[in-house]
């Protein structure tokens, strides 16, 4: 029966989160939910309705008509907008150049953050973010913080983008991440934040395999 054991791993940009987490939610049968993707989903939708971000009395309407939905086969995350898969439109940049705009409205946060804490409620979950050790599970009982080389990150990125977005040069990727990270640190609401109690993991120079073996012996022990 699972224990209502709560991951929580917060960390830049395209630092490895979601490869991490996925991996340990593999290994140890947890349910993984990628927050992020649920910003990126409300962008998209934002950005396909022409949403005034200034407006929020027009901001909380369009909240209303966005539904979201994960489903999860291999580990893998597909999200559901309103019933349309869109897992591979929220990755490509016109969404992530916007999404920490919209990350950054309150009536945003709100919303996800509910949905967010209803999805922890009573099983064993990893999710990763932004907020999530410090805002969402404030008493998750392992919190991570992930770090990496920024251009280390870049190149990482940089081979994902490339095989969709072909024209995309490694400075832009570089530039998109850095600006990013900035928004993301520096916004007034829920800003990137270490918790204090919150285990710091660089994974600049590790390997896949020791940051999972990593992660996985700071869980292991709530397992027991
Ligand atoms: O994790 P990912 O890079 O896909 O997240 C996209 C954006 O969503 C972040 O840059 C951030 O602006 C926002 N986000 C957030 N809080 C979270 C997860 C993501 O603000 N918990």
């Amino acid at each position: 029966m699972d224990k209502n054991i709560v991951v929580a791993i917060d960390g830049y940009s395209s630092c490895g989160k979601s490869t991490l987490a996925k991996a340990l939610a593999k290994k140890l049968h947890f349910i993984y939910i990628d927050s992020g993707a649920m910003y990126r989903a409300v962008t998209l939708y934002f950005l396909r309705n022409n949403i005034d971000l200034k407006d929020s009395a027009q901001v909380a309407a369009a909240l209303k008509n966005v539904h979201l939905n994960f489903h999860s086969r291999d580990y893998q995350t597909h999200i559901l907008l309103n019933d349309e898969e869109v897992s591979d439109e929220i990755r490509l940049m016109p969404v992530s150049e916007n999404v920490s705009n919209v990350a950054a409205l309150h009536d945003v946060r709100i919303e996800m953050v509910r949905q967010q804490q209803r999805m922890g409620k009573s099983k064993n979950i990893i999710m990763d973010g932004r907020d999530i050790g410090t805002v969402v599970f404030p008493h998750a009982q392992v919190k991570l913080f992930m770090t990496a080389d920024p251009n280390v990150r870049a190149q990482r990125r940089y081979k994902e983008v490339i095989l969709k977005e072909p024209h995309i040069t490694l400075e832009e990727v570089f530039e998109s991440l850095a600006h990013r990270d900035y928004q993301d640190t520096t916004r007034a609401e829920s800003p990137l934040i270490r918790a204090h109690e919150a285990i710091i993991l660089d994974n600049t120079n590790l390997t896949p395999e020791e940051q999972l073996a990593f992660a996985a012996s700071k869980v292991e022990p709530f397992l027991k």
